[in-house]
């Protein structure tokens, strides 16, 4: 192909005991999918209705890769979750059949201007510039899912400078895995390549520059950086 610009590299993740890459091509993220979440944000949890959003599949941020404290904000805040890799797509996929489009699992940051979402909600803006900003996903390896055994009594958990900050079993998620990949596939078509960030529990606060952090799905993998 005759470019008139070089074309972006394609996104990639690591995988947990492989040479390959699994490439990237979107990145969904479900929003009040904690019900002890939702209450600290002082929303409410809708399980009819699922919020939805994205972030641009260059915002992902590798383990251990040094995280730069991003511009406009003062009030960078954490958000740990289990992440779902997708190997196939569709539309409109039945709860039953959701699950067999998995290829693995990780665990990553929804790194969220806190202070940035707040102007946008009070004025009922988009939360692009909260959500969707340049490095704003730090993401785990992946392992894939004939790999990882994982249940409602499968913790994710984050720490931050060695301190505890956020856990919750699988279990607690009010929207579960199959039903948040269906809902998904009714609004956009699924493909191989997307991610999904599955939630954060309770527990978000802020990060400062300098701080590390390690966030673990248990038993499976986890994800370590520092704030720069
Ligand atoms: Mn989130």
């Amino acid at each position: 192909m005759n470019y008139v610009i070089a074309p972006s590299p394609t996104v990639s993740l690591p995988i947990v005991g492989s040479e390959q890459r699994f490439p990237v091509r979107r990145v969904f993220c479900i929003g009040r999918n904690y019900a002890d979440h939702a209450r600290e944000m002082g929303a409410t949890v809708d399980k009819e209705t699922p919020i939805f959003f994205c972030k641009p599949a260059d915002a992902l941020v590798s383990d251990g890769a040094p995280l730069p404290y991003p511009s406009a904000t003062a009030d960078l805040h954490h958000e740990v979750e289990m992440v779902v890799a997708l190997g196939s797509g569709g539309t409109s996929i039945p709860v039953a059949e959701a699950m067999t489009r998995i290829w693995g699992y990780g665990v990553g940051l929804d790194l969220t201007r806190r202070d940035l979402q707040a102007i946008a909600k009070a004025k009922s803006h988009p939360w692009d510039v909260a959500k969707a900003f340049d490095h704003s996903a730090p993401m785990s390896a992946l392992v894939p899912a004939s790999q990882a055994t994982l249940s409602d009594a499968t913790r994710v958990s984050l720490s931050v400078n060695g301190q505890a900050r956020q856990q919750a079993l699988l279990g607690e998620m009010v929207h579960n895995v199959a039903e948040i990949i269906a809902a998904l596939s009714r609004l956009f078509e699924l493909k191989a390549g997307d991610l999904i960030f599955t939630g954060t529990p309770a527990g978000v606060a802020a990060l400062q520059r300098g701080d590390t952090f390690h966030a673990e799905l248990e038993g499976i993998v986890s994800l370590d950086g520092q704030v720069v």
